[in-house]
């Protein structure tokens, strides 16, 4: 196996200058538009955070157009990618930069860390891209690449691998064209180094690798399996009333900002739920079942059985409102609430 301080880069960066996905953030050199798209790109496949890219930046083509921007404008071109807490802190951060830092990001690991929502691992890629700094992006990919390549077999779960891995992927990085490198590493990781069978026959630094030598590629990186995600049976209400529907700005950590409809945890049949709607203030009895949904989030899984409610009038409650179709449309409402939001829209189409 060669010694992976001798030729290592010039081996990958050759390997990406012939040929790779042509990404839209790869097409500039705007530090914010490179910030915006490792957000996206922290919990989402880069195939489907390419539209969101084109429309936020279409939307918010600078720092100071986010800061301005009304956060459910925000949330609502966030709308299908999730972890929606991300979309805030991008736009708290933006605030911060145009308060602190006079409109311009920080071109230091340090300084892009000290910002909202901004990690080792952001803080890190954005350095390296948009700046050229020396320093290492380990996501999820390069986590892999990495431990495959210099042979970590430990768990990476723990910190102390987490840190020894890190090291060993900053001792990677060579001393220029580290915006390149910087990529060329994340598209190893995504078309060539995979999870389970890495595809060893086409990588251009199989010389370096150690795992391939030792033949364990498949089994690496290890790491013990997190804690199985809760089960929450919730009930959902479409509350409808003279040809609107009742929503409401959920408060809570989770979604936080976003538009739901009325729920409530436990409520396993149309009575339980109406009971729970009536101890929320909404007055409404129960029509029919709707149907139902499943959402996965990290640690929770939300398993939804969606009601039809009728509200005599409507009524005000705080952070509610009474949406028509087009009202209904234009709301930042998230995936998990979509089953719901397209029985609403079938039963406010039908007269
Ligand atoms: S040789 Fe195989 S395991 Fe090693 S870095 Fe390349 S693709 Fe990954």
């Amino acid at each position: 196996m060669e010694d992976a301080r001798h030729g290592f880069a010039e081996k990958l960066l050759a390997w990406y200058d012939a040929g790779h996905r042509a990404l839209p953030w790869r097409e500039t050199g705007d530090p914010y538009a490179i910030w915006v798209s490792e957000i996206m790109l922290q919990q989402t496949r880069a195939e489907t955070a390419a539209g969101y890219y084109r429309r936020f930046l279409a939307r918010f083509p600078t720092v100071s157009a986010l800061a301005e921007a009304p956060e459910q404008d925000v949330l609502k071109l966030w709308e299908g990618l999730g972890y929606y807490t991300r979309a805030r802190n991008l736009q708290a951060a933006a605030r911060r930069v145009m308060s602190d830092c006079s409109g311009c990001l920080p071109d230091t690991v340090q300084g892009l860390a000290a910002l909202p929502g901004i990690g080792p691992y952001t803080a890190g890629a954005v350095a390296a891209i948009a700046f050229g700094r020396r320093a290492a992006a380990v996501d999820g990919n390069v986590e892999r690449v990495v431990a495959r390549l210099r042979g970590i077999r430990q768990d990476v779960g723990i910190p102390s691998v987490r840190r020894a891995l890190r090291r060993a992927a900053e001792e990677l990085v060579p001393g220029d064209r580290v915006s390149d490198y910087t990529n060329a590493m994340m598209e190893l990781g995504a078309t060539v180094c995979l999870p389970g069978t890495p595809d060893c026959g086409a990588c251009p630094v199989a010389a370096f690798c150690d795992a391939l030598e030792a033949g364990d590629a498949d089994l690496l990186p290890r790491k013990q399996r997190g804690r199985a995600p809760r089960q929450e049976a919730r009930g959902v209400a479409v509350v409808c009333c003279a040809g609107r529907v009742l929503v409401q700005r959920r408060l809570e950590r989770l979604l936080h900002g976003m538009w739901q409809f009325p729920n409530a945890l436990d409520a396993a049949d149309a009575q339980g739920l109406a009971r729970a709607l009536a101890d929320q203030g909404i007055a409404a009895h129960p029509l029919r079942r709707l149907g139902e949904a499943r959402h996965v989030f990290t640690h929770i899984i939300w398993q939804m059985r969606i009601y039809l409610f009728a509200a005599e009038t409507p009524f005000e409650l705080p952070e509610s409102l009474w949406a028509d179709a087009e009202a209904l449309r234009a709301l930042p409402i998230p995936t998990a609430m979509c089953a719901a939001k397209q029985y609403a829209l079938a039963c406010l189409a039908t007269p």
